[in-house]
């Protein structure tokens, strides 16, 4: 058999063998001095991420989910709220809502896929408490339409910024829009470690010491413990893979955007897809593409002909909208934009492994696929 190239949609021993050796002595230099829990390696990490995103605070948590509910719970939402979302999110979102008792309530998207805000002003009832806009694939929503909404029925803004660090709406940092944000360090994600964590970002005080003491048991500076909490903290070892990462995030970034202008240079012809938008053209928005996500005709047979010539590609929540779960509560919700949106989406692969000769191939054969 003719062997074909691989370019397979996430290569996660990438991550590892990108920079071994350096990884390796940060291992090393944790272990040896025993650093485990809540060290200067996640302090350092703290404090770089929030100087990175030109935030006040950040605080590292276990993972991108705890991050959501630990800022909803710590903004005071809770049983009998009401909470919009995107119905293009992942589950997180909303099982972040229910887990503090709050109702999430899913929402339409626009036509570049972020959610729309004349849907969220049409969901908006007395119990409506919170917008939790989701920064997807690496781009920010329209920020000034949502805070301006929120302003005006007196809601909060907490924003999933999991997919989308570094990520900017008119010069701001996704996650450094609202109350607080909310970033995840998962494998995949722009920034990944090696294995969970997640972060959450605040210009406010209060909240910051609301979150920072409930992720660590509910205990103060002083080590008194002055509220009930949880155990979700960072691990330092993560912190410390983090913070050696961060210092090359921008060249990261830019990586990506790369790939993203040559799918956009070499596909936009075709008019059998939609792609999302290209890095350039709209200054108001700076993406990180997380992901490439496209729209496009003959989705299965065109997934299949990709998989026959090694290429790998992925439907994000495995195709299922917030509002169509139905086995969580979600019953007789129509929302046909998205609805219409989940028939044709798929991921192409975006990361950084990828070679220009990798992402020509992905072109090449989605091109002579609709030859
Ligand atoms: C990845 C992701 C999360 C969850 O992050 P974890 O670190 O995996 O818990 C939440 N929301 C969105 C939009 C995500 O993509």
């Amino acid at each position: 058999m003719k062997k074909i190239k691989e370019v397979p949609f996430f290569n996660y021993p990438y991550l590892f063998e990108s920079r071994e050796e350096d990884f390796v002595e940060i291992f090393k230099d944790v272990g040896r001095r025993g650093a485990y829990i809540l060290q200067k390696d996640l302090t350092k990490f703290e404090s770089d991420l929030a100087k990175y995103c030109n935030a006040k605070y950040a605080i590292g948590v276990a993972n991108g989910t705890d991050a959501i509910w630990l800022a909803l719970e710590a903004a005071g939402i809770g049983e009998g709220d009401e909470v919009i979302l995107s119905s293009h999110t992942y589950i997180a979102t909303a099982g972040a809502v229910a887990f503090v008792k709050a109702k999430p309530i899913p929402v339409e998207c626009k036509e570049d896929w972020m959610i729309d805000p004349l849907a969220v002003e049409a969901a908006i009832t007395s119990k409506t408490k919170a917008i939790l806009p989701t920064q997807l694939n690496g781009r920010c929503c329209d920020m000034d339409a949502l805070r301006a909404i929120a302003k005006k029925h007196d809601l909060i803004i907490i924003e999933d910024a999991a997919q989308a660090l570094g990520a900017k709406y008119k010069g701001e940092f996704a996650g450094t829009m609202g109350l607080a944000g909310t970033i995840s360090f998962y494998p995949a994600k722009t920034l990944g470690s090696f294995g969970d964590a997640g972060a959450i970002l605040t210009n406010d005080k209060e909240l910051y010491d609301k979150m920072r003491f409930a992720r660590d048991h509910g205990r103060n500076d002083e080590g008194e413990f002055i509220m009930w909490g949880y155990n979700s903290r960072m691990d330092n070892f993560q912190a410390a893979i983090l913070n050696y990462k961060l210092a090359y995030y921008d060249d990261e970034v830019k990586r990506r955007r790369e790939i993203a202008s040559i799918y956009h240079k070499e596909l936009s012809e075709l008019h059998q897809i939609k792609l999302p938008q290209n890095p350039n053209a709209n200054v108001d928005y700076f993406d990180v593409y997380q992901n490439y996500e496209i729209m496009a005709e003959k989705r299965e047979e065109l997934r299949e002909f990709l998989k026959e010539n090694g290429i790998g590609t992925l439907i994000q929540w495995g195709g299922q909208a917030v509002h169509s779960l139905s086995k969580l509560g979600f019953h007789n919700i129509s929302l046909p934009f998205t609805e219409n949106f989940f028939k044709s989406c798929f991921m192409i692969p975006l990361n950084t492994s990828l070679t220009n000769e990798d992402v020509l191939y992905v072109c090449e054969k989605i091109k002579e696929f609709y030859k």
